[in-house]
Order: structure tokens, then sequence, then C-alpha cells
């Protein structure tokens, strides 16, 4: 295991065991809390703490404690203990920094930023350059020799204290200063001088009273309060809510404040601030990584207002600087034994650290790091397991431009801030991307065009299939945020001019607008005129197979996938699946020459016409197996007999009747139309649609249903027309035999879905066990096979001992299951589900994450009542949650036998099986964890 050259004997400072312990100072060479502290400290407080003690050169400063947000989230202010300690640690650092806080002729500055346990990356806010006032300003002007400077923070002061603090909106400060560049016809912010900024201050402050009824509060003391109560209920807001939601972080933690000596990259050219990482963030190649501004300010860097120039260039200007950035960064990869995301300022020329923390990173990062880091003798193989997501591993999977079959006009190249292709329609705002995004069956794929992302747009680029900015680099809010969300961005495109307000860019010339097609590339920053397709990526990358080489070894459940046709399941067998664990039928039949058959055995209202079409149906269903098992051989397939409300196979009932209403009316050409649509239903001519439309609308009134999800479905079909569960079974066993002559090995599971009774399995088994029979005979062959069930009714959960004579295994469907369980549409859950995240009545999305609590309690006891009928009963689940990292976890934990997902989730179902197993055995080994 490696070694670290950072360690120190950390001094904690004991609380006495009444009081609780507010506020943690860090300055000096030591600091009361530690890296270890992230609940209390938070992620950056724990950071600041590690690295003072670690003697690195931190500004020195004191952390508020996540307990007083806690606190003033449920009292609306905190307590005076509070206020005692904050006051206290202030004392201290005026001591330690020989300063005071706005006071005097070299006045103390601090910033106030929040800082939670999970990184929320912009969503919450921060104040820099508190303490000034109309007199600190005139002592900085005059001690900084740089009136301008002076002024330019105060400025920006007045500017973040009335927009955070105040909730003045910040259009009414932009305002001012724009009028300003435009009065004094200042191309850049940089050309106002000091005096023009002095006229800004003015009217900023009238901005305040105007808008707050109040001044701009002129003392430091008051200031701060203001300050850290702000960041307080920023942790409330809707950007922090919604980014807690996204990333599943709890509601209740609280953020931290840090208050902190202000250090300024913005004193002139021999200043300057940046951000970096010890590895590339986007491809894990162990380069330094990162981007800095002279004569900036920190958030000039991560609101990619400016857009930086590469970290490396510090060797030029600063050499000596970077040489020691270099040396900590490194000893700090080392400490944390993981690659480090870091904040740094240089005042002077001297070299301050700001923050660092764990980088977020993409999942070809993760796995290449991991690797590395291994091979480095930093981590363990186990503990490399950990280091990736298993949602990250879709980044595998991510697809790529295809640009062999057509001409490929670059617009421009921006930077490769999340990897991947994202082909779709510009849009200009959030808003925009939601409204044309679409759901469901009408998705409709947008990218999302902006001069910069704001943590306002997290909306719209949650629904984006890929973003685009203008400005910005590696580590602008938009690479950041959609690194995380592994989507596609091409971001700092500079020669793409965005004019928002016009809905329209320009580049090269050239003029695009709204719904205008473009395509990006994320893994080289292109962006490419008009709609390309993509291909799919190779999931056989040799550092993925490695890592999952030393992760699979600890799997105990089996991987399978959910597919209906030999392509999927193909897919699903390179991805690793062990087997098809749903193949949904009637999925099938949407073929173009085999949707006219299932029509006509819908329509037919009697046994003979819809034996006459099952027959017709028979051999292609037995094709269709028969690839399925040939690219399956060796693994199990479960194939489900039909499922779905047979309407979903006919034309809608209103759409018909307008056909009758208007049918004379037609012209020639729109009749010959009507003709086509209708052709699957037996239309050649006009005429014979006069007859089919009446008959059709008929039929279609015969099978209505008021509530086809609770209706005549599931077993109900196979047991009031038998004659389709035998043509099933009949094409099933006919493969299996076919393919089992040819030497495949062949284990077809028989799957009856919706079944309440113990009844209705046995009526559909007894079908399928006497066509087995049959078939077996009449081709002299024998194959294994197994008749189950899927559990998707509550009922079937709680006798599922009873179902379990007839039912050789159970596979859980927790779509339907969770849908019967909570009585919740899975179509139009999504009328209520936002609010109900939003009021906090759900944490998740049941239809996304297994609901452990209620619908996993069915499973869970299903899976005890049906194995104590029948001990070696197989158990697996197929809905939706099989590819879902944390409810594959709750499956290992219940001990079912596999999971069952989309062959692009296999891969990440895989990793978080193994994670889960791996999880298990470690804890059970002293001395280690993950
Ligand atoms: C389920 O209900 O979980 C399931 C897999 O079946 P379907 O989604 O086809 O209803
Ligand atoms: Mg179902």
């Amino acid at each position: 295991m490696a070694t670290t050259t950072l360690e120190h004997d950390v001094e904690v400072s004991e609380a006495k065991p009444s009081a609780v312990k507010y506020v943690y100072f860090f300055g000096g060479g030591k600091a009361d809390g530690n890296g270890k502290m992230k609940d209390e400290l938070g992620g950056k407080g724990a950071g600041l703490a590690e690295m003072t003690n670690a003697a690195l050169p931190v500004p020195p400063g004191f952390t508020i404690q996540t307990e007083a947000c806690r606190e003033y989230m449920r009292r609306g202010s905190v307590s005076g203990e509070v206020d005692r300690q904050m006051e206290e640690a202030l004392a201290r650092l005026e001591k330690l920094q020989d300063q005071q806080l706005g006071i005097g002729s070299n006045p103390l500055l601090v910033s106030v930023r929040s800082g939670a346990k999970f990184s929320m990356p912009g969503m919450m806010d921060t104040i820099l350059n508190l303490g000034l006032n109309d007199e600190s300003v005139e002592a900085l002007a005059r001690r900084s020799n740089n009136p301008r400077f002076a002024y330019d923070s105060y400025r920006r002061l007045i500017q973040m204290f009335g927009n955070v603090v105040m909730d003045i909106g910040k259009s009414a400060f932009d305002e001012v200063f724009e009028g300003k560049k435009k009065q004094k016809k200042a191309k850049l912010d940089t050309d106002l001088d000091a005096a023009a900024l002095k006229e800004v201050i003015a009217e900023y402050k009238k901005v305040v009273k105007k808008h707050a009824k109040r001044d701009f509060p002129q003392d430091p003391h008051q200031q701060l309060i203001m300050a850290r109560d702000a960041v307080f209920r920023s942790w409330q807001n809707d950007r922090a809510k919604h980014y807690r939601r996204i990333n599943n972080i709890s509601d209740d933690l609280g953020t931290a404040v840090n208050v902190q000596a202000m250090v300024f990259g913005n004193l002139g050219e021999t200043s300057g601030t940046g951000v970096g990482f010890t590895r590339n963030p986007a491809t894990g190649a162990k380069e330094f990584y990162g981007e800095f501004l002279l004569n900036a300010q920190g958030e000039d860097v991560v609101s990619g207002v400016r857009t930086p120039v590469h970290i490396l260039e510090l060797e030029k200007i600063m050499p000596q600087v970077y040489n020691q950035l270099r040396e900590i960064t490194s000893r700090l990869e080392q400490h944390y034994r993981d690659m480090q995301d870091f904040e740094f300022t240089i005042q002077d020329g001297k070299l301050y650290m700001l923050q660092t923390r764990n980088g977020k990173r993409t999942g070809l990062a993760a796995v290449k790091v991991a690797i590395q880091m291994v091979e480095e003798g930093l981590i363990s193989k186990e503990e490399a397991i950990f280091r990736v997501e298993p949602n990250q591993l879709y980044d595998f999977l991510v697809p790529r431009l295809d640009e062999k079959s057509v001409k490929v006009e670059v617009l421009a190249t921006g930077l490769p801030a999340s990897p991947g292709a994202a082909v779709g329609q510009i849009v200009f705002t959030a808003d925009e991307a939601v409204e044309k995004a679409g759901h469901g069956a009408k998705k409709n794929p947008v990218i999302l065009v902006r001069a910069e992302t704001t943590p306002e747009d997290i909306h719209g680029m949650e629904v984006a299939a890929g973003i685009l900015t203008s400005r910005g680099g590696m580590t602008s809010h938009a690479a950041v945020v959609t690194r995380g969300m592994g989507k596609c961005c091409v971001a700092g495109a500079g020669d793409i001019e965005v004019n928002e307000k016009g809905r329209e860019m320009r580049v090269k010339g050239q003029t695009f607008k709204s719904g205008d097609w473009v395509s990006l590339d994320g893994t080289t920053g292109r962006v490419i005129k008009g709609k390309l397709s993509t291909m799919p990526p190779k999931a056989d990358d040799p550092e993925l197979m490695k890592l999952m080489g030393w992760a699979e070894p600890f799997r105990t459940l089996k991987v399978r996938a959910n597919a209906d046709i030999p392509r999927d399941a193909i897919q699903a067998r390179a991805f690793g699946a062990e087997g098809i664990g749903l193949c949904r039928t009637e999925h099938m039949f949407f073929g173009e020459e085999k949707i006219p058959h299932m029509r006509a055995m819908i329509l037919a209202d009697n046994e003979k016409d819809r034996r006459a079409a099952l027959k017709k149906l028979l051999p292609m269903q037995r094709n269709d197996f028969i690839g399925v098992f040939r690219a399956m051989d060796g693994f199990p397939v479960t194939i489900r007999t039909l499922d779905p409300p047979l309407h979903e196979f006919l034309p809608r009932r209103e759409d018909l009747m307008v056909d009758i209403a208007t049918f004379s009316t037609l012209d020639a050409k729109q009749k010959k139309a009507l003709i086509a649509k209708y052709r699957d239903y037996g239309a050649k001519a006009a005429g014979d649609l006069k007859k089919l439309l009446p008959a059709l609308l008929s039929r279609v009134e015969q099978l209505h249903e008021f509530n086809p999800m609770l209706g005549h479905r599931g077993c109900r079909l196979g047991i009031t027309y038998p004659e389709i569960t035998e043509m099933q079974a009949r094409a099933i066993f006919e493969a299996a035999v076919a393919v089992a002559k040819d030497g495949v090995k062949v284990f077809p599971e028989v799957m009856i879905p919706l079944v309440a009774t113990l009844k209705e399995m046995a009526n559909q088994a007894a079908i399928v066990n006497r066509v087995a029979e049959e078939v077996f005979k009449e081709k002299e062959r024998k194959v294994d096979y197994l008749v189950g069930t899927m559990i998707e009714l509550p009922r079937a959960a709680l006798v599922a001992d009873e179902i379990a004579k007839e039912a050789q295994f159970f596979s859980f469907g927790t779509n339907d299951l969770t849908q019967t369980t909570f009585g919740f549409s899975r179509d139009d859950v999504n009328k209520v589900l936002p609010t109900y995240i939003a009021e906090g009545i759900l944490k998740q999305d049941p239809f996304a994450v297994l609901d452990r609590d209620g619908v996993g309690q069915l499973v869970r006891m299903a899976t005890e009542r049906g194995r104590k009928t029948r001990p070696n009963l197989k158990v697996g689940i197929c809905g939706e949650h099989g590819g879902e990292p944390s409810s594959v976890e709750f499956c290992h934990q219940v001990g079912l036998n596999y999971v069952s997902c989309s062959p692009f989730r296999v891969l990440t179902a895989r990793l978080a099986a193994a994670q889960a197993a791996a999880g298990d055995k470690l804890k059970g080994e002293a001395g280690r964890t993950k």
C-alpha cells in the first residue's frame, strides 16, 4: 500500500460534552478539524483543515459546521452560541493575520463560501471581498497601490452581496455596469478605470437602497453574519434542491460555511488564479491538467466568463510557482490516494491553495485512473473496483459520429468537455430545451447552445442530448456538470457567436436558428453542421476489460439481458450477458410481415379464424426464437408468453370514427393513402374500406377497456385464448429442438406473465407442458426446459408459496409490481412525480430505483415464500430496476439468482453486482474497507 509524505498527527480539539463545537479554526499550520470530518466541515472545509495540518500554503480562516445550517433550517436563525464561537474565531484570525476585519490601513477581507459534504459545483452561494466598505476600500486602494483593483473588488462585493444576501436580481446590477461601459465607450470590463468604478459603486448602492429598502451594510461584522446566513439559505435554493435530487444527495445534510482570509489573484501581472486536476478528467491520462487566468479572481475561471489558458503556460510565466504547485498537488494526490481537483491563487508571486478534493471524472477516466493507481501501488485492486460508479460505464457505450458516408463541415472546434456524440436541434434557453425535448415516445433530441451555462440552466441541461457553449473552459460549469451527467459537451467554441436573445448563433458567416440541426463530437470538441448519424461504440476496451476482470470474481448474481430479437441478443452477449431474462414476444410481432397476421388474430371473433392467423405466425416466431437461442448458445433464455393489451395492435377508436365519417368526401389520392393505412387489415381497394372500417370499429369497441393495464392482458390472454399459448409454446420448442440438433446448448424458460393465483399458473403450465411433450415426440428429441412466472402483482407475492408449487422459477416484473403496489399508472406517473419529489413525499422515482421499503419487501417475501415450497427456485428480476445499481445491490442482498436488464445496462449491472458482493466480502475481512 502506498505511503504518504503528507501524514501529520492531527489534533482534534475536544469539544466539551455539553457544548456543540460549531466553529473549526484553521491557520498557522494547524487546524481544529481534519480531512475525515466531511460530515461536519463539508468537503471543502475538511480539505482546508487537512491541507493546513500538512503545512501547505492555505489562507487561514474557519469553518462553521453543518449543524449550524441544520439549526438554521429548523429555527430560521442560528443560536447565539454560533455567533459567539464565530466572533471568537474571527478574533483569532485577526490576531494571526495582524489585521482587523474591514478596519485600519491594512484591513482583513474574507471570502464566505458554502461547502457541503458532497460537492455541488456552483449550486450554492459565495461572497468574496467581504469586509470592504466606504473606508476600507480607500485603505485597500492605498495599500495595493492599485485603486482600480480596490474599487473593482468593492463593486463586486456590493453586486454579490446584493444578489445573494439581499435577493436583488443580477440584471439590476448588470444594467448599471453595462450602462457605464457604454457611457465610457469601454469594450471590456477592464477598460473601466478607477473613477468610472467609483461611479458604478455609487449607483450600485442606489440599486441596493431601491430594491432592498435599506443601505448596503457598512459594518463588516454585520456583513459577515448576513453572508453566513445567506449561504445557509442557499442550501435550500431551487438549483441546489434540483442538483441534490439528480445526484441523490440527502436534503437533510446542510452545508458548512467557510470564512477565509482573502488572497487576490487580480493584483496585477504577478497574480492569477486557476483550477486543475492531477490527471486528465476527461481521458484519465496522467498529465497535469487545468487552466488559469492571469490577473483574475476565482469566479472568472469557474464561471467561464473569460476563456483561460492551459496550466502548462504557467511554467513559462512563473516557473517557481509552477514547480511548487506541481509538487504540492502530487503530494495531495499521494495523500488522498485519488485524483485531485484543486483551486489555487497566486498573489504577488506567492502561491495559495484554496481547495482540493477528489476530482469528478468521466467513466473512461475513472477506469483508466483506477488502473494506473493500482499499477503505481497507490491503491489495491479491490479498491479500484469501487473507484468507478457502475453508471459511468455507460461512457464506454456512448456513440460516435458516423462520418464515413457524409460530407462533414466543421463549423468550429471547442474543448472536448464531455465525451460521446450528440445530434440534435438547436435550442437557446433551458426552458426551450425542456419544451422541445419532449419525453417518452415523443422524445426529440435537442442541443442546448449557450454563451455559457449557469446553474440556472440545470433543468435544460438535463433534457438536452448535448451542450454547446461558446465561452468557458474544461472546468466551466457546462463542462463539469455534463461530465457528471455523462452527457456530450463541447465548451468554449470561441468562433461561435451566440445571440441568446435573438435566438441565433453565427459562425463562419452562417446563421443558425432554433430548430436547425447540429452534431457535436464531445471527444474531439468539434461542432459539425447538420444531422449526422451516430455509430455504436466499442465495449471491448482493454482497460475496461481489465477492471471488469478484477471485479467479476466477486460477483455472485448472474446478469442477463432483456432482448427480443437476435440482434439485441448478440449485442447483450458482447456486453457479457449470461442469458436472456426477458424476451417480450409481443415485440416480435411488430415486424412488417408479422403485424398483419397478428392483427388478423386479434380481429378474429372465433377460434377457427384465430387459429388460422396463429398458424401463419408460428414459423415467424420459430425463426426469431432460433436466432435468439443461437446467440445465447450455452445460456438460458426466458421467453414470456403474450402479455400486452390487444388493443395496442389496433387503430385508435377515434381515428376510425373520423375515417368512416370523412370517407365519402375523399379524392382519389386521399383514398389511396387510406388504403395504405389499412393495408395490414386486408384493405386492397377503396371498396374494401367501406365494409372493413365499420367492422374494425365494432371490434375495436368490443376490445375497448377502461383500464387496459389491469385488463385483458398477461396470462388472462392465454387463459381466454389457449391457442395463443399453444402456438407460442410450439414455436419455442420447435426452435429449441431445431437448434439442439445443430449442437447449440439451449435452455428455454417459458414465463407466464401477470399471474395472481396458483390456478392461473397451473392452467398455462399445463398447456406448455402438453405442447412440449407433443413436439418432443414429433421431433424425437427432448430439451430441458422450465416453466415459471413473473411476479408482478402483490397477490402473487403474497401467495408465492402456493404459486411455487407450479412455477419452477420466478422473475420479478418490477415495472408492473411497482405500478400495482403503489397504484401509480406507470405511463402517467409523471403528472404527479415531480411534485412528489419536490415535496419530499418520494425521494426517487420508484420506477427507476426500486422502492426497497415497499416493493422491495414484496420481493423479499415472495423469494422467501417461494423457496420454502421449492428450495431450488430460481429467482430473478427483469423490470427496469435490473440495470440500476442500487436496485442491483438490493437484489444481491435479497439473494436473487440473477438480474436482467437492457443490453446497454449489462456492464453497469455486472459492476454493481460485483461491488455489492465485494462490499460484503471486504466488510467481513478485518481492517479492510472499500
Ligand atoms: C415488468 O412489468 O417489470 C416487466 C418486465 O414487464 P413489462 O415491462 O413488459 O410489463
Ligand atoms: Mg410487466
